[in-house]
């Protein structure tokens, strides 16, 4: 009998607002320690809370690209807990009724059909993020600049069925806050982390007890942590054992999760209304503003991708699901003519993303630059893949190209110069020419390739190789 997995995930988005989700204070990353922490964020006495409009403006455009209905009386709900970076021993969060109900999320599952798959979303609430503990052997040092960023949490229903389809629903939700510009989306940083939960049952069964696994910071550490739970649980129950429903960390760096706490010692967070916060109602005339400003989404691009310019739907997917590389391309486009669009997705996927450095290194302007030169016959192919690995990101293509002799010839001297050429290659090599003729195709190869060196060093320069090729060929038939 075959075991199902089976995932629901809980992501933290952090918005993208100047200021905290209650407080003044700026949102910054990599500022020294508690420089970005006002009186509110540190729950000093008497400082009181005052929403940030901006956060539920972003939260709306969430809501609006994910089909989800808006609640519009939102209130927010003191949730109580006890930890040294939560300053004011409770965080602001929506309990009840949170700003976004229901929705879903459409993304590929399979690369080669393009076949997609939807998700439902629950909800996706506001709340604000606690701070950073630091803890080192000489003891535990608080942060509290993260304490009060303004943070939206999606939370799926449990219809994801392998760590695969969890790792490219985060990166499909992460395409779309980012095109949405309501969220960095830098993981490094920490603006998106996952809790995964995760249940295994024979199919067909009913859900089996869940683990939630904390705090998981990019798509791939999701697979990893989903398909190493998965397993976990797999073992258990196949020795006769059961799966304790509690919450683990993943430790992404040894590869596996430990126990944080069981459901037994889940604390009781004692929620109520924060009465320092009134209701805040969103009125139609501002959803309407807020789906004024929608841009083009991913899943929209990539169609568009297909339909005008010819794109596989791999290609298309692979683009707009890395923000990074839809912004590249797209730079890459304003850079050459119409009708290159395929030619550069092609570069871009093949050469430029088959170097580790390659987005880093080469810059959108100089593939722009390159693709035009092999579309035009200016450039070989193979020398243009040489560039890629080799450019730099301050250096002008055309320089280069002139400067290594890499721009084909052509025209009706050089092909004169290259039937010369040819023909030498020709007198020197008799037997190589009589065993083309006597059908040993690969010889061909050599007698272009004496013929392409013999120009190269001569004040030809490069030649275009199909063209050397025709005129061996002719010159075979003579
Ligand atoms: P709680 O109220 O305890 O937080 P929810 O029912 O809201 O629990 O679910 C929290 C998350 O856990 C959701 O993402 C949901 O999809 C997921 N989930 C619930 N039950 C299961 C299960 N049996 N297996 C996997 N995920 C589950
Ligand atoms: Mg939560």
């Amino acid at each position: 009998m075959t075991w199902e997995t089976v995932v629901g995930l809980e992501v933290h988005v952090q918005l993208k607002t100047a200021t905290k989700l209650f407080s003044p204070a700026p949102v910054r990353f990599g500022q020294a320690p508690n420089v970005d922490v006002d009186a509110t964020d540190a729950g000093l006495p008497g400082a009181l809370p005052v929403l940030n409009q901006e956060a539920v403006s972003l939260a709306l455009k969430v809501g609006l690209a994910l089909g989800s209905t808006i609640h519009t009386r939102n209130v927010f709900t003191r949730k109580h807990y006890f930890y040294p970076d939560l300053p004011k021993g409770y965080q602001i969060t929506q309990s009840e009724a949170p700003i976004l109900q229901g929705g879903a999320l459409s993304f590929v599952i399979d690369d080669a059909t393009g076949a997609e798959k939807s998700v439902s979303l629950v909800r996706a609430h506001l709340e604000e993020d606690a701070g950073k503990s630091l803890h080192s052997d000489d003891g535990t040092r608080l942060d509290w600049n993260r304490s009060g960023t303004p943070l939206l949490e999606v939370v799926t229903t449990p219809s994801m069925s392998s760590g695969d389809e969890a790792m490219r629903f985060f990166r499909a939700l992460r395409a779309i806050v980012v095109a949405l510009d309501v969220c960095d989306g830098n993981l490094q940083e920490g603006s998106m982390r996952a809790d995964a939960n995760v249940s295994v049952r024979r199919l067909g069964a009913p859900l089996g007890t869940r683990v939630e696994l904390k705090n998981i910071n990019s798509p791939r550490n999701l697979h990893d942590a989903v398909v190493d739970e998965a397993r976990r649980q797999v073992a258990l129950l196949t020795a006769g054992a059961a799966v304790v429903q509690e919450t683990r960390l993943w430790d992404a760096d040894r590869a596996q999760s430990r126990t944080m706490r069981s459901k037994e010692d889940a604390p009781d967070y004692r929620y109520f209304p924060d009465p320092d916060l009134p209701v805040v109602v969103v009125d139609a005339a501002r959803i309407a503003l807020a789906r004024s400003t929608l841009p083009e989404l991913p899943g929209a691009r990539a169609r568009r991708y297909v339909a005008s310019f010819g794109l596989g739907i791999k290609q298309a997917a692979a683009i707009v699901n890395e923000p990074e590389l839809t912004a590249f391309f797209e730079a890459t486009l304003a850079a050459t003519a119409a009708g290159h669009e395929k030619s550069v997705a092609n570069w871009l996927l093949n050469e430029v993303l088959g170097l580790d450095d390659g987005l880093a290194r080469i810059t959108p302007v100089q593939l722009a630059r390159l693709v035009t030169l092999v579309e035009d016959g200016a450039l070989a192919g193979r020398s243009g893949k040489e560039l890629v690995r080799s450019l730099q990101s301050n250096d002008d293509v055309d320089a280069v190209v002139a400067a290594r002799g890499l721009r084909l010839q052509r025209g009706g001297d050089v092909d004169a110069a290259v039937r010369e050429a040819v023909r030498s290659v020709f007198a020197a090599n008799p037997t190589q020419v009589a065993g083309v003729k006597a059908g040993k195709d690969k010889l061909k190869g050599f007698l272009v390739g004496q013929t392409m060196k013999s120009l190269a060093s001569s004040s030809v320069g490069a030649v275009d190789p199909k063209r050397v090729q025709q005129i061996v060929d002719e010159e075979l038939a003579t």
